[in-house]
């Protein structure tokens, strides 16, 4: 009888329980709606045809888990392939990075004394241009690969807006990380059980962090089923947790305090939040590269709080980065005030003026955004 039932229930679509797309997604979680172009996907086909490509794959100035992560996992799969790939970044990636498999074969631009990125560019056939829209996002890098124009140039990537052309582009700003995005570009080009433990710990490391651990925009049922894949080739994924999220120094926990307790401005009736970081204050707390990555999103974590900014003085610019929460669109703001962009809740910029005239400048924009209702 329950058989009867049982097949009874199977066969009649409409007692079985259905998903609701309006009860089951709730407006910040997303049906995913990236779909890879299959046109898109026959033409990265061709060009990986051809046996023994001369790859490069670039990411940006100071590249982040998921530039590095998605970097080390497409160049496992294409040298598996057959081809010869050489990963370049601008800049170091951060030191809590440090013990990701393949990061050594990472080659460091700015550091690279034997001219190996000047030679893997300069012989390229293929450049992929990972997590990252605009050449003007590799500072010195971008000359060099301007010299290469022969090269066919392919964008994978999730920032809203790609400004250069490109022979063949994969710009999903739907996609929570570029590392989700590669996996998926693998999945369709070699299958999902081609992603070895390796390539999952790597690619793993870039949906974390760029999720906020899975809790941002565009967290998706399809994101978790691609998690999922990743965790059964057996990473470990507290350990990597671990790796990213617990390994700062002492120096960068006290910097923190100081940042929050003496260097928090807020404003517009506590929505509007800005800490700034100069080099001196830098020097006194053994400031390494990436110890500042994670301040800016601590003031959203007040009640009500909508922006926040962060603006830390480098040589000859001050770097901005911004994040919001809701439909505060921090990428227009970035665009429009400090030559930058990125995305909706997270973008960066630059200044050229001095940290007290970038503070100024800052708080007048945001009155102006405000003005106009973006606020
Ligand atoms: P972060 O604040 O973590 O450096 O960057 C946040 C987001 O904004 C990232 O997605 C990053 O790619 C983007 N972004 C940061 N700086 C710039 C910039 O100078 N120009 C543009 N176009 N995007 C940026
Ligand atoms: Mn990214």
């Amino acid at each position: 009888m329950l058989a009867v039932i049982a097949k009874f229930y199977y066969l009649c679509p409409i007692t079985r329980p259905r998903a609701d797309p309006a009860r089951d997604f709730a407006p910040t979680i997303h049906p995913d709606i990236m779909e890879l172009s299959a046109q898109n996907i026959e033409a990265l086909r061709r060009l990986l045809e051809t046996p023994q490509r001369r790859i490069v794959i670039l990411s940006h100035t100071n590249p982040d888990g998921d530039a590095i992560g998605s970097s080390i996992a497409w160049a496992e799969s294409l040298r598996r392939a057959g081809h010869t790939v050489a990963c370049i970044v601008p800049n170091k990636y951060p030191y809590y990075l440090d013990w990701m498999s393949g990061i050594r074969d990472v080659v460091i631009f700015k550091t690279d004394s034997e001219g190996r990125a000047a030679r893997a560019v300069e012989e390229a056939d293929l450049i992929f241009c990972l997590d990252f829209h605009s050449l003007s996002r590799l500072d010195a890098l971008s000359e060099l690969i301007a010299a290469n124009a022969s090269a066919k140039r392919i964008l994978i990537d999730h920032h809203l807006n790609p400004t250069e052309p490109f022979d063949l582009m994969f710009s999903h700003p739907e996609s929570s990380s570029t590392s989700y995005l590669v996996y998926r570009l693998i999945e369709r080009l070699w299958g999902a059980d081609t992603v070895t433990r390796a390539q999952a710990e790597v690619l793993y490391v870039g949906m974390m962090t760029d999720t906020g651990n899975f809790s941002f925009s565009y967290i998706t049922p399809d994101l978790f089923r691609a998690v999922a894949a990743l965790a059964e080739t057996g990473i470990d994924i507290p350990q990597i947790y671990n790796n990213v999220y617990n390994s700062f120094t002492e120096g960068r926990a006290r910097l923190f305090g100081y940042v929050i307790n003496r260097k928090m401005r807020i404003m517009r009736k506590g929505t509007v939040a800005h800490l700034s970081l100069t080099e001196e204050e830098m020097r006194r707390f053994w400031f390494q590269q990436g110890d500042s990555e994670g301040f800016v999103n601590y003031p959203l974590t007040i009640k009500k709080m909508k922006m926040s900014a962060i603006f830390v003085e480098h040589h000859d610019f001050i770097r901005v980065s911004l994040r919001s929460r809701g439909d505060v669109d921090v990428n227009l703001f970035a665009g429009r005030y400090f030559e930058g962009g990125g995305h909706r809740n997270a973008a960066g910029g630059k200044s050229f003026v001095s940290m007290a005239e970038t503070v100024a400048r800052f708080e007048r924009a945001v009155e102006e955004f405000a003005a106009e209702g973006h606020l």
